[in-house]
């Protein structure tokens, strides 16, 4: 087992990292950028690098930088977190060749994973259902007009090399498909650095349901369970809740046992995450994150699991310890996202934590590194906490997420709390009927008025 490990993220998914080390017994790393001196993160580590300047890129995704600090300090091992160099393939690569372990799969599958058209193809080729649409990338404007009217409309053009929502572009007839095609490609190029664009069949009102799954290096997969992550704002997740509320245990488990049966033909390991549009009863797999998930929390409050010992673990080398029929899963969870923005206009709101207070009692989990005093920096996500909770049913969830998000006191900045309040008292959403667009129709009729 590793001695050290570094943790080249901030925020609460460092700290995150920071308490799975310090249950196994493991040292801890932590590195900063001169904006995140005074971190939790920071403060709460073993020892402590600065690795560069506010700008993440100077810093956090500042490879050589990053490899040094583990170098001087000894660590065996680096965990990426999520975000910045967790889905960087050459990055996992250089760890490997500075004789360090990289806490996630073997790079040829972030690669692979990468690459949303190579990602596809390799899904389908595994047995995963995918959405309709383009066989590969679109060479161009005359192919891809060919192409929608042979999915029929509307259509969804996306980037190969998207990531975060951005590079899609809709067509909802023949007249715009050629300038979608053109637009789609040149955001791309400019965003990622590569222009190449594939497409879909766009799906009306499906459900974002994605599936956790974990496999060592001798084999040995297992899913734990689906979650569902509808809940988007400009295709950015604010809310998840496992199980989902439109899926019973035998579809997830359907499901789940189809991804377990890819990912064990094409040798994965570490955590994962496969994810799914869900519609009229039909999944349609659309990427696959080769990290840990912000939403991971959900997954282990219903499964009792700590998923970052497990990537740890199998990272290691070590076999897993369970087998599929070993995992069970207790009741349901939810888990606010706690954004620094305005909860009305989602303009962001860094700056100091005057205040702060965190709820906590029965089945209430807070990952967070805010404390007052502390001064959100304005370079980075503005995700500063995750509220999650667990109930023996549906019900009692969402009664006790209404009394936590109650108790929650984060004065000096607006946070998204307000929104989350107002989401869970909306009958629609209590009666688990929504869909990929429900958030963005409530805000837009919500600020109307
Ligand atoms: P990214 O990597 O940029 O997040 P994804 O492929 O994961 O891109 O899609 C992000 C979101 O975009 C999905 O959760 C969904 O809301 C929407 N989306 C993606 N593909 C489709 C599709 N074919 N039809 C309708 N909506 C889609």
């Amino acid at each position: 087992m590793f001695e050290k490990i570094l943790i080249a993220n901030r925020g609460e998914i460092a700290l995150r990292v920071q308490r799975a080390c310090r249950e196994m017994g493991i040292k801890t790393v932590a590195v900063h950028s001169t904006a995140d001196s005074e971190a939790m993160h920071v403060r709460l580590a073993d020892e402590a690098v600065c690795i560069g300047p506010p700008a993440a890129r100077d810093s956090y995704l500042n490879k050589a930088a990053i490899i040094s600090a583990a170098t001087i300090t000894g660590a065996d091992a680096i965990h990426p977190g999520y975000g910045f160099l967790s889905e960087n393939a050459a990055f996992a690569e250089m760890v490997a060749e500075h004789h360090l372990t990289f806490i996630g799969p073997d790079p040829k599958h972030i690669r692979n994973m990468g690459d949303k058209v190579v990602a596809k193809q390799t899904a389908k080729e595994a047995g995963i259902p995918v959405v309709p649409g383009s066989e590969g990338a679109i060479p161009d404007e005359n192919a891809a007009v060919e192409i929608a009217d042979s999915i029929g409309y509307p259509v969804l053009i996306k980037a190969s090399a998207g990531g975060g929502g951005r590079g899609m572009k809709v067509a909802q007839s023949r007249d715009d498909v050629r300038e979608a095609f053109t637009t789609a490609g040149t955001e791309a190029k400019a965003a990622f650095g590569n222009g190449e664009v594939y497409m879909e069949k766009y799906l009306g009102h499906p459900r974002h349901i994605e599936i956790q799954v974990l496999g060592d290096k001798h084999g040995n997969v297992v899913h734990l369970g689906e979650r569902d992550c509808s809940l988007q704002r400009k295709h950015q997740k604010i809310f998840e809740e496992t199980p989902s509320p439109a899926l019973n245990r035998a579809q997830a488990n359907e499901i789940g046992d189809v991804v377990v049966t890819a990912m064990k033909k094409i040798g994965y390991d570490n955590a994962g995450t496969v994810e799914f549009l869900y519609e009229d009863g039909k999944f349609y797999f659309i990427e696959m994150n080769t990290r840990l998930q912000v939403e991971h929390p959900v997954t282990e409050m219903v499964t009792g699991l700590d998923l970052v010992r497990e990537q740890i673990r199998v990272a290691a080398g070590l076999e897993l310890e369970f087998k599929q029929e070993d995992v069970k899963f207790e009741g349901y969870a939810m888990e606010c996202r706690i954004n620094a923005e305005n909860s009305y206009t989602f303009a962001p709101s860094p700056g100091k934590i005057l205040g702060y207070h965190a709820p906590g009692g029965r089945r209430v989990r807070v990952d967070s590194g805010m404390f007052a005093g502390f001064k959100i920096p304005p370079h980075y996500d503005s995700l500063i906490a995750k509220l999650i909770v667990q109930g023996s049913t549906r019900e009692e969830c969402l009664m006790r997420m209404r009394r936590a998000l109650h108790e929650y006191v984060i004065d000096g900045i607006d946070t998204t709390i307000p929104l989350h309040q107002a989401v869970l008292n909306e009958p629609t959403f209590v009666d688990g009927n929504y869909d990929i667009r429900w958030l963005e129709n409530f805000v837009a009729s919500r600020n109307a008025k």
